[in-house]
């Protein structure tokens, strides 16, 4: 048996069980081998239902039955209820106020269920389970498969499951592995004197220890060398394409600090310490002899359009190499280095370009606007002081021959048809993701490479960011500007929304509009995802009409509506043609809207506290009081004190941190998509362990850039590079 052998030559795999291993990316023996189990379970600390008392915390695993919605006797309250089975007994359940639970399961389901055992003895029942669907019942509890003789021996692995594959076959066939000797046919990717010094397991032990262990201190080294091994590759990768960015050649720019200083006197504020600081570090990047590669972190309207525009401006002033400028126009000269700025939508960088214009209209320096809608230029010839639309072929000869040394765009700027002369700086907003390859695409070959600058308002903990975007410098802009209304925020528990709709009411009634979001519901089939969140929004958007606020215009925006349907209710809104906007959190509410000034956010708790933050900071932009009501029907003190922190933090970072060390990394918002397996997601909270991993990857990329000394490092490379920082 060898690593790369497909599984289905060593074992009978039938064609459901063979589509189910690929769903999980487990086709071959190695790929098994590296399934590991999400966590252990002591057989000794399952609980039975017959054993549970009232007042007590319940974790349950059994089938749903009995699933239906009804309304209260008294309070109408909406409430889903159904049972639990596990062989010992069954009981009830209760979901108050979420009616829509019992769509989203079905009976018969395996299911955990956690919660809290509340009514009387005889009728007791769980209060607002979380549920958690299962293909197959971890254990059964009088199956005897995970035990041996040795009755200490209770824990056993479970395993990430897909319909038609269970943990028990995972555990079963990676022993059989194990037997074959398969192991000693591994080479093990880090090297050994890393091993020793951090006392990692090797990878044979390591293997075996995480999936049949005998205690858990043995799984737990176990996951602790596969967590680093995974920070480790990454780190390798991302020290790689640093050292391929300090190899490539770029312009240098030298613009006057006094012409930048005069720029920035100029705006209508003064600029906050974050952003003078963060203006500083990328003019003096722009010094170095190497690109610059950076990431501005900054919560919504901290401000980043202002760095943007003073770096763009210290560009746009400066000449190429060769010292050909553009022409002398006003008595100043300029050069013709160039920028492109790209934003995620069209709103986005027709804003971006009306700020420019604002920032630039005392300066003869022409900035283009490039969109799948049409193309503008500023200054218009007739009238200086505005944009005037231009076709695409002018504006492209414009940018090419570099008379436009600044081009926003959309998606628009990267078409091969758009050609600059001289690209010295990449600006991405909101795409961080993306930066270093849409910079990649906007460069030209034999070209210098451009300056980058990656901006997103997505607060993600300090070791995910040295993690994920190792190959970035990282810059906070945490610091809101001056004399901004803080949220007012609150946290909203059962039976206390009579308040919070009585205020919105009012601030309806002076003028004001609203956000609602509805509660992500979290499927493991995206296409049910979305039917559910689009049902839950357009039923909560007809409950608010008819109970709650039955003269006021209301409106919905879900993922299910085309971009023009979007757009069209995003545009009533902002003409305060409709009051309530009713949502998912999965359409992005992009429009600044400074006369929205509240947001209820419902099912907080389903949500990072970041994500609320994010969500939040949609009210900050007008000068009234901002309010924001977080909305949860959980009793558990634990949910209370995380959503609390929403009130004491002091910004986006502070939060994403929480949810690192609180909720789980797998749940971080950006988390799931970053690449990182859940194991690598956990490495995440460990900063010693993501530093060490950083230093030794450094160190060994210098020793050896080409990888040819550590060929298993560079096949997994060549799979992350797949992952990271792509879609
Ligand atoms: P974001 O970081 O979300 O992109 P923007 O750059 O759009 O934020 O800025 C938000 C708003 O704050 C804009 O209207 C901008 O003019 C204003 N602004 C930016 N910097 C300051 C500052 N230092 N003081 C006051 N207002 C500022
Ligand atoms: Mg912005």
């Amino acid at each position: 048996m060898l690593p790369s052998d497909p599984l289905s030559r060593h074992f009978r795999i039938d064609i459901a069980h063979q589509k189910a291993l690929k769903r999980l990316h487990v086709e071959t023996v190695g790929e098994l081998l590296y399934h590991l189990p999400v966590r252990y379970e002591d057989v000794s600390d399952i609980q039975s239902v017959q054993g549970l008392a009232v007042g007590g915390e319940a974790v349950v695993y059994g089938q749903l039955g009995g699933l239906k919605a009804r309304k209260a006797w008294k309070s109408r309250r909406p409430i889903a209820e159904g049972y639990l089975e596990d062989g010992t007994a069954r009981i009830k359940l209760m979901w108050f106020n979420q009616p829509y639970i019992a769509k989203m399961y079905r009976d018969g389901q395996y299911v955990k269920a956690v919660g809290k055992v509340t009514g009387t003895p005889g009728k007791e029942y769980i209060a607002n389970p979380e549920l958690e669907p299962l293909d197959h019942l971890p254990i059964d509890r009088h199956d005897s498969i995970f035990k041996t003789s040795n009755s200490e021996d209770t824990i056993y692995p479970v395993y990430r499951e897909s319909q038609g594959v269970t943990s028990r076959w995972f555990y079963h066939t990676a022993i059989k592995c194990f037997e074959s000797g398969v192991l000693q046919s591994l080479k093990d990717p880090i090297p050994e004197e890393i091993r020793k010094r951090y006392k990692l397991y090797p990878l044979d032990t390591a293997l075996r220890y995480i999936h049949s262990p005998k205690k858990l201190e043995h799984a737990e080294g176990a996951r602790k060398r596969f967590a680093f091994e995974e920070v480790f590759h990454i780190q390798v990768e991302m020290a790689r394409r640093r050292a391929a960015i300090s190899a490539a050649t770029t312009y240098e720019i030298n613009s006057g600090e006094d012409h930048v200083r005069e720029f920035v006197e100029r705006f209508p504020f003064k600029l906050t310490t974050a952003q003078s600081k963060a203006i500083k570090e990328v003019l003096q990047d722009f010094k170095r002899p190497h690109a610059m590669s950076r990431l501005l972190e900054g919560d919504v309207g901290s401000g980043k359009t202002a760095v943007a525009a003073t770096t763009a401006y210290a560009v746009a002033v400066s000449r190429p190499p060769e010292g050909k400028s553009a022409g002398e126009r006003g008595g100043l000269e300029y050069g013709n280095l160039q920028v492109a700025y790209m934003a995620p939508t069209e709103i986005l960088a027709k804003q971006h370009f009306e700020s420019f214009i604002q920032y630039f209209s005392h300066l003869p320096v022409q900035i283009g606007l490039i969109t799948g809608s049409g193309c503008y230029k500023f200054p218009s010839k007739s009238d200086p002081r505005k944009p005037t639309k231009i076709s695409r072929t002018q504006l492209l000869k414009w940018v090419k021959n570099g008379e436009i040394p600044i081009l926003i765009g959309t998606h628009a700027l990267i078409y091969k048809s758009v050609e600059f002369k001289h690209l010295a700086y990449v600006i991405i907003d909101e795409q961080h993701r993306f930066g270093t390859n849409q910079r990649k695409a906007l460069t030209k070959k034999g070209a210098p490479l451009p300056h980058l600058l990656s901006m997103t308002a997505t607060p993600i903990p300090r070791t995910l960011s040295l993690t994920i975007y190792g190959d970035l410098d990282i810059t906070l802009l945490d610091q809101m500007p001056a004399g901004r209304k803080a949220v007012i925020t609150k946290i909203i528990g059962p039976q206390q929304q009579a308040p919070m709709y009585e205020h919105v009411k009012t601030e309806l009634k002076s003028g004001r509009q609203a956000y609602v979001i509805c509660p992500r519901i979290n499927e493991p089939d995206p296409e049910k995802e979305n039917a559910l969140n689009l049902k839950s929004v357009v039923a909560e958007a007809e409950r608010l009409q008819r109970d709650i606020f039955p003269n006021t215009r209301i409106d919905v925006l879900h993922g299910k509506m085309t971009p023009t349907e979007k757009d069209k209710v995003m545009a009533r809104f902002l003409a305060h043609e409709s009051d309530i906007l009713v949502a998912t959190s999965v359409v992005e509410v992009g429009v600044n809207v400074p006369n929205a000034t509240n947001i209820i956010i419902e099912g907080a708790e389903r949500f990072g506290l970041s994500q609320l933050h994010q969500l939040r900071g949609r009210v900050i932009r007008g000068t009234y009081q901002p309010y924001c009501f977080a909305v949860t029907e959980s009793k558990s003190e634990k949910t209370r004190d995380r959503l609390k922190a929403l009130i004491t933090a002091k910004n986006g970072f502070e939060l994403s941190e929480y949810d690192l060390q609180f909720r789980g990394a797998g749940e971080l918002y950006g988390g799931k998509q970053s690449g990182l397996s859940d194991l690598g997601m956990e490495a995440i909270k460990n900063l010693k362990l993501v530093e060490a991993a950083r230093n030794e990857a450094r160190n060994l990329v210098e020793k050896n850039p080409d990888l040819s000394n550590h060929p298993q490092i560079k096949d997994r490379l060549a799979k992350i590079d797949q992952s990271l920082h792509m879609e």
